[in-house]
């Protein structure tokens, strides 16, 4: 006749049955010798490497990306010494040599003194969380990037202009150095939406803009699109003199982009009137005054018959 087994036994095997077949990975380590006692055999399933791979805690750092494995090792190394309970996400080896995202959440056991016995603690895949997060993530930088963009140029928005200026405003305010400012304004883009409609009109805002684009050069200038059919360039650490030769630069490279608009009266093809500024802000001063006298010499080269292009100096 076999004997009955004993009531803990039972236990013992409901509870490691329980365990195991949970998703969640347990493990334990001793603390006094930092050796694995315990590790759940789904390990395998999930990272590939056998429960008797795991031995001490050094085959767990090893087993880390060297990204996160410094400040998990000492973060969990300094909680545990505390005594204080503690979770830690980062990413594990496989076999294979790809990586899976873990939550490690660890309890301390404490002996009756006091003394930290053992780590207990579970590991998590959290791997379809942080693709979720990631994902998140990136599509947040995304929009980010779309409230600062114009939708069909692709430039820098108004809001991002806005910004842009002020920044650059008060870099040169600062150093003391010249801020140039360039304003274009398609002549007779009424008339060009008129005849060839509105979505050649944007076709050709696109090719406008890019064109104009092409004449500044330097990292820092930024070209935005300042209204409908007016872009504006911003460029820093550049004189008068700089910026009259870049304004011409921008105005060639649409000539040479020949774009035809038969019902422009200056020219048989689109073309921009422009007005440029230079400045070295004192304290008095303020971006939307210099941006307004800007305007005014656009407007200027408007009056003066259009395809024109008015510089000053501040
Ligand atoms: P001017 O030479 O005095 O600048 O004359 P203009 O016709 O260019 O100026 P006006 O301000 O009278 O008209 C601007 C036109 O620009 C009106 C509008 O139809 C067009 N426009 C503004 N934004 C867009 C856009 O996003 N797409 C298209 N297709 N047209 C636009
Ligand atoms: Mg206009
Ligand atoms: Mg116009």
């Amino acid at each position: 006749m076999s004997e009955l087994p004993l009531k803990s036994e039972v236990d013992t095997a409901v509870y490691k049955t329980l365990l195991e077949s949970t998703k969640a990975i347990p493990w334990k380590i001793d603390w006094s010798t930092m050796r694995f006692a315990y590790i759940g055999p789904q390990i395998e399933r999930l990272l590939g490497w056998a429960p008797e791979s795991w031995m001490t805690v050094q085959d767990w750092a090893d087993r880390m990306h060297p990204e996160d494995r410094q400040w998990v090792v000492d973060f969990c190394v300094a909680q545990s010494k505390a005594g204080v309970d503690h979770e830690a996400d980062y990413r594990a080896l496989t076999k294979d040599g790809s990586y899976v995202w873990l939550r490690d959440v660890v309890h301390v056991v404490r002996d009756a003194s006091g003394q930290v016995e053992a780590l207990v603690g579970f590991m998590f895949d959290i791997s379809e969380r942080k693709k979720t997060e990631e994902k998140l993530m990136s599509l947040q930088r995304e929009l980010q990037d779309l409230s600062f963009k114009d939708s069909l140029t692709g430039l820098a928005n108004r809001r991002r202009f806005d910004a842009l200026v002020e920044a650059e405003w008060e870099a040169a305010r600062k150093n003391k150095r010249p801020l140039s400012l360039i304003m274009f304004d398609i002549d007779f883009f009424k008339q060009y939406n008129d005849h060839y409609g509105h979505i050649q009109g944007d076709e050709c805002l696109k090719r406008v803009a890019q064109s104009l684009c092409s004449g500044a050069t330097r990292p820092r200038d930024f070209m935005a699109r300042y209204g409908g059919e007016e872009f504006a360039l911003v460029l820093p650490e550049t004189d008068h003199l700089g910026a009259k030769y870049v304004a011409t630069r921008c105005r060639d490279a649409l000539t040479q982009e020949n774009i035809p608009h038969e019902t422009s009266l200056v020219a048989p093809t689109v073309t921009v009137s422009i007005g440029v500024g230079t400045i070295v802000p004192a304290a008095r001063d303020a971006p939307v005054q210099f941006i307004e006298e800007v305007d005014k010499r656009l407007y200027q080269a408007k009056q003066m018959g259009r395809n024109s292009l008015v510089v000053g100096r501040q």
